[in-house]
């Protein structure tokens, strides 16, 4: 009984506040180095640096490779790695008091940079060879070939078209790296071809390669037609990619119509109107058959009215065509863009039941693009949606709570991550999810004794996926959403570098919640690291209601790491959450 209290008391000291730490407390018991960054003992990277994030028993001594390394009161020790080119070995050692070294060590591999080809052989390599994805091209597009092989050649694609060597001073000192193009034309054909590569050498000795992508010229069958299918269909601005997808420029409904005019890997290009593109996941449309008449229609009337909750404007189209939205402030305007639409508007029926739009217009923007633009009453945007019924475009627009009290209103909460999805991890094996369920339960108890309803994305540990936490949001009427997170800097940054509170918006007009939260937040005495706009995050995404993302801090900073694993400070920073909720009330009734 009296071993078992003490590694209770043990584990309370070390790990302050309710949370457990994905150490046990067994473990915690006797001397340990607990590795959290990197992985595993072995890793490999193409970076010259790498990340460590790691703990021992809190006031021992840390050593890497001889060198010294700060402590922190929690035990965490973190910094940047340097690493050569080829095998790195650390060994880290932790010392007690007493003769009770330990160490453990562990393996970084830093991968060769890619190197110029030799002389003595002909050949093609894989590294850099473009393509790397499957294409469709229309007329006008470019074909950019590009593969690395023997210097000092003569290189050419498809039938003999040349391509030229690249200048090492343009490359990294990088030799042997061919480039060629072809703009294809309207009698171009190529039906699901890789692009045959040939390098020639000065005797005349020649060697072929065939890219794995394949490619297609399909001048004569573009535009295809495409309908939309899917939950949310997303149009992205470009064929980018990064952690969080691409850049997104709409979300629509399904059975929309588009005009396909090419396919990069995995998405098609759709021409939206004469200037403007965007792209969409092959998965999210359907190809209808050939023949199809493109998306186009004109615009009939356009009714705005209102009822109890909300008011709506109703654009009266022969077809579902693509749309976005963007919002401008002082004056508080929305903009709504139809693609592929030509005004034949002659009324616009305003019946005086609306209450939340000042006024409605419409501009022919482009020739094949009707902009429908929403001027309201308020200066804060409360949300609305966009959609079709039937063939009918509606904007259902929000009103500003009669209100603007925090017991007046439906607050959602979203703890990020849960179940078997950790999030990022503290350099004392703290998880994430943890830190927001138990930041969410305060701010929960806390809006609660204030009178608001509090609708939650997660209750217990579990991991719902944000699009199934954005349903919950948005089924439940909420009028905020707040998403709370923890930072933590990627496997190349130095982890005791960066620290602090950030907020987080998409749509402009939501950037004063984000930044009342964040002048609030700091109250506590985490550093401002930024407000972010344009954040590309599932529950930034929806126009139906206000809405922040809040990373309390960086749990990837042992600093930092310390204040998140104190339930108090956690408490702290939810009571300062509630106040910029407050102050953003307050913004609006200005
Ligand atoms: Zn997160």
């Amino acid at each position: 009984m009296k071993h078992f209290r003490l590694i209770l008391v043990f584990t309370l000291f070390l790990v302050p506040g309710s949370m457990r730490s994905a150490q046990g407390a067994n473990e915690r018991d006797s001397s340990f180095i607990l590795l959290v960054v990197p992985e595993s003992d072995t890793t490999m990277t193409s970076s010259a640096v790498y990340r460590l994030s790691a703990s021992t028993n809190p006031g021992r001594r840390v050593t890497i490779n001889g060198k010294s390394y700060k402590v922190y009161p929690s035990g965490a020790f973190a910094g940047l790695l340097g690493l050569s080119v080829g095998e790195n070995r650390f060994v880290v050692t932790s010392a007690g008091s007493a003769a009770d070294t330990i160490s453990k060590s562990f393996l970084v591999i830093r991968s060769k940079p890619l190197e110029t080809t030799s002389r003595d052989t002909l050949a093609i390599e894989d590294p850099l060879m473009e393509p790397s994805l499957d294409l469709w091209l229309n007329e006008g597009d470019e074909l950019r070939v590009q593969f690395k092989g023997t210097p000092g050649c003569t290189a050419s694609f498809l039938d003999g078209l040349p391509m030229r060597e690249l200048s090492p001073s343009e490359n990294g000192g990088l030799k042997g790296v061919y480039q060629g193009i072809h703009k294809i034309l309207a009698t171009d054909t190529l039906n699901n071809q890789s692009i045959a590569l040939r390098l020639e050498d000065s005797t005349g000795r020649a060697v072929t390669r065939q890219t794995e992508s394949r490619v297609s010229f399909k001048p004569r069958e573009f535009p295809m037609v495409a309908v939309t299918k899917a939950d949310r269909p997303a149009l992205d601005f470009g064929p980018g990619e990064d952690r969080l997808g691409g850049a997104k420029l709409s979300f629509i409904n399904p059975r929309v119509r588009l005009a396909i005019t090419g396919k990069v890997g995995e998405r098609y290009r759709v021409a939206l109107s004469k200037n403007q593109e965007a792209w969409i996941k092959e998965d999210q449309v359907d190809i209808l058959s050939a023949g199809t008449f493109p998306p186009h229609t004109q615009t009939g009337n356009i009714t705005v009215s209102g009822d109890e909750k909300f008011d709506y404007i109703t654009v009266n189209m022969g077809e579902k065509l693509p749309y976005s939205s963007d919002q401008e402030l002082e004056p508080t305007r929305i903009n709504v863009d139809i693609y592929g639409a030509v005004s034949n508007t002659n009324w616009i029926v305003q019946h005086n039941t609306v209450r939340e739009i000042k006024n409605l217009y419409y501009t022919q923007v482009e020739k094949d693009v009707f902009r429908v633009t929403i001027e309201l009453k308020h200066k804060q945007v409360w949300g609305y949606e966009l959609g079709y019924v039937g063939n009918n475009l509606f904007v259902k627009i929000r009103r500003q709570p009669d209100r603007l009290k925090v017991k007046a209103l439906t607050i959602a909460l979203d703890a990020g991550h849960g179940g078997p999805n950790n999030g990022a991890l503290g350099s004392t094996g703290s998880r994430e999810k943890d830190v927001t369920f138990s930041t969410v339960m305060h701010l929960k108890r806390l809006l609660e004794k204030k009178g608001a309803r509090v609708v939650l994305t997660r209750s217990d540990d579990t991991y719902p996926l944000n699009s199934e936490r954005l349903k919950t949001v948005l089924a439940s009427g909420a009028d905020i959403l707040i998403s709370i997170h923890s930072n933590s800097v990627a496997v190349t940054s130095n982890p005791e570098e960066s620290k602090g509170v950030s907020t987080y918006y998409k749509y402009i007009c939501y950037r004063p919640l984000s930044q009342e939260l964040l002048k609030s937040v700091v109250k506590t005495g985490l550093t401002p690291f930024a407000n972010v706009g344009s954040f590309n995050f599932t529950l930034n995404s929806p126009t139906e209601l206000p809405n922040a993302l809040v990373e309390l801090a960086f749990i990837s900073n042992p600093e930092d790491e310390m204040k998140l694993m104190n339930d108090e400070f956690r408490k702290e920073i939810a009571e300062k959450i509630v106040d910029g909720i407050e102050d953003f009330l307050d913004y609006c009734d200005d």
